[in-house]
């Protein structure tokens, strides 16, 4: 995922994964013989009251400087002006200024603090709102291999990093959009949830399943992306809910 000499654009939302992330690929640089840089980005959907400044200022203790970004991203995404989920207008909007500012910043990877539960979690929004099977990957290549964005938290559960956050006080920001408590993806996690507390082997059965795929046993494609049924056939890679309670990109 990382070579001596990147430049890695880190696109922060506030919430306890992008910071655990942060942390972690700071502390990395201490501990191996790769050298690389690190650039912390956060595009402020533009909520009252934001904690950008905040995020700013818990940066820099630990001697980064946040890019930080103010915008209007998430009011246009809830204006009448947007016939879209607001979280699919808002994360496009974010992730599209993310790649140019990373590029500004001459990096080529884009680090993102996606978990494993993002990963069932985005599993299953694509299944049910997208009509396809498909989740984000630890590593994946965008614009002809211009940029690559990295997971290095792919494998990891959430519950973990809650433990570790806590352990080492990150601070927890409130996400103010209004949207924030009641996404999709909030749906399908209290789903998940409740079948994680019926069988602990449900989480691990999941995970496995994306890569031990049968494709021998799945319908052949047709549809040529159908349209219709009110979904928009676009995979969702990035999170829905742009900030884990304050959730990620
Ligand atoms: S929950 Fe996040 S992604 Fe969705 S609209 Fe609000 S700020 Fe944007």
């Amino acid at each position: 995922m990382i070579s001596n000499g990147d430049r890695i654009a880190v696109g922060l939302s506030g919430g306890q994964d992008s910071l655990t992330l942060l942390w972690l690929l700071r502390e990395r640089l201490r501990r191996i013989p790769v050298h690389y840089e690190i650039y912390p980005i956060y595009i402020d959907p533009g909520f009252e009251p934001g904690f950008g400044a905040q995020l700013k200022d818990y940066c820099s203790q630990w001697g980064l400087e946040l890019r930080l970004e103010e915008t209007r991203h998430g009011i246009l995404a809830h204006s009448t002006e947007n016939r879209e989920n607001p979280c699919f207008l808002c994360s496009h909007l974010r992730r599209k200024r993310l790649f140019e500012i990373a590029d500004d910043q001459g990096c080529r990877k884009l680090a993102l603090g996606h978990n494993k539960d993002d990963l069932i979690e985005t599993l299953f929004l694509n299944i049910c709102y997208a009509g396809e099977i498909c989740t984000m990957v630890p590593s994946q290549s965008f614009f002809q291999g211009k940029f690559t964005v990295i997971r290095p938290l792919a494998y990891v559960d959430e519950t973990v990093i809650r433990k570790f956050a806590k352990e080492n006080r990150f601070p927890v920001f409130d996400n103010p959009c209004p949207t924030s408590k009641t996404s999709k993806r909030k749906e399908v996690k209290e789903m998940l949830n409740r079948l994680y507390q019926d069988n602990a082997n449900v989480k691990g059965n999941i995970f496995r399943a994306l890569s031990h795929v049968r494709t021998d046993y799945l319908l052949k494609d047709h549809s040529k992306r159908r349209k219709g049924s009110g979904n928009r056939h676009e995979s969702i890679q990035s999170r829905e809910s742009g900030h884990d309670a304050p959730s990620a990109l």
